[in-house]
């Protein structure tokens, strides 16, 4: 199998267009079209991690952190950065990211977390803009099903749990060939009226050109008339931080014990205590403080994030409390995410969790 089934798997599932815009998912070293000799699935693509992927004779490391994210211009190993990347190039080791886009599906890294607190009814939190597009098309009436058919083939028509959705009215389309033309109805030169069916469906952002090649692919003319419009719409399916429920309240101390057990935490930083029991709860793996304000809003009871900012608790203004488990505890479970998606996929190929414990942050709790 080469490296690219791989990505082309990874990518239907988060799309690059879904990650942030100062973002680097993708591959970051060694090339697609490399044959996979077995996966390590990892937060961070460090040189323990990529001496592990060698040791078991695996040239490809799926992270979820991009360990290449800014540009660079000497590549000399005076960082753990370049360290990684000598390494990974001298090896001949394939470094993959899945970073934001994986954070922002619904089912990526937070609904890792959302499933260990036991979360049920869960939604995108902040949905990303800019992700859908409407599709307007003319075809001959003969000929609409066939296209609606191709457009839902390629991707469009899909909004929340429904799919082929689309909308129709019939009219008159007009039009007269030049002499070059090759009309496949009528004749160059005059005009023609025919009875057209107006085709409209929405589509995500990124499957554009996908979708309006399958148009051009089935519709009979040979300049089809179609029109794409940027939509304001929020994407259900796309967007940062998740928002769901208990299925029945508990006090917010249990629900602190809970996340302890569940994440193995030594320690939660956390804001004043509002004791009062607690249902409605969010969620963002990482560096989510930016988010603090959308979980208010949304009427989120307690936020679970971490990277809090001492000025950023102050946010909480007895809204809600916030809770900072620590950036590597809330999204280890991301490891077991891209391992379960690789051997859904691909059962008998060669997949490992690292074994390497990348966390560069310790505790002291005392002795
Ligand atoms: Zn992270």
């Amino acid at each position: 199998m080469q490296i690219s089934q791989i990505i082309q798997l990874l990518e239907t599932k988060a799309p690059l267009a879904f990650q942030e815009s100062y973002d680097n998912a993708g591959l970051l070293t060694g090339c697609a079209d490399w044959e996979c000799s077995g996966v390590i699935c990892t937060l961070d693509a460090t040189e323990n991690v990529l001496q592990e992927a060698k040791a078991n004779g695996y040239n490809l490391v799926i992270a979820h952190h991009p360990i290449l994210f800014k540009g660079i211009k000497q590549l000399t190993g005076k960082n753990y950065i370049e360290k990684a990347l000598i390494y990974a190039i001298k090896n001949d080791i394939a470094i993959y990211a899945i970073h934001t886009n994986l954070d922002n599906i619904a089912d990526g890294v937070n609904k890792m977390i959302a499933e260990r607190i036991g979360l049920i009814n869960t939604h995108i939190l902040l949905p990303k803009p800019n992700t859908l597009v409407k599709l307007v098309c003319f075809v001959p009436l003969p000929n609409a099903t066939k296209l609606r058919e191709a457009l839902f083939e390629a991707g469009a028509g899909q909004i929340g749990e429904y799919s082929e959705v689309s909308f129709s009215t019939n009219g008159l389309g007009g039009f007269k060939s030049s002499l070059l033309a090759n009309p496949v109805i009528g004749t160059r030169g005059i005009r023609e009226i025919v009875k057209e069916e107006r085709v409209e469906v929405i589509l995500p952002t990124h499957l554009q050109y996908q979708v309006v090649n399958a148009l051009k692919s089935v519709h009979p003319y040979e300049e089809p008339a179609f029109d794409i419009f940027p939509l304001l719409n929020e994407n259900q399916l796309v967007g940062s931080g998740l928002m769901g429920e208990l299925p029945e309240p508990i006090s917010e101390k249990e629900l602190l014990i809970l996340l302890q057990v569940q994440f193995g935490l030594a320690v939660i930083k956390h804001t004043q205590l509002l004791n009062q029991p607690v249902q409605k709860i969010a969620v963002c793996g990482g560096s989510g403080s930016s988010l603090i304000t959308a979980a208010s809003r949304a009427g989120a009871e307690f936020y679970i994030t971490a990277d809090i900012k001492y000025h950023e608790f102050f946010d909480a203004d007895k809204r809600l409390v916030l809770a900072d488990i620590g950036h590597w505890e809330s999204e280890q479970y991301t490891i077991d995410l891209l391992f379960s998606i690789i051997t859904t996929n691909f059962p008998n190929f060669a997949v490992l969790k690292t074994t390497v414990r990348t966390n560069p942050v310790h505790y002291f709790v005392g002795e």
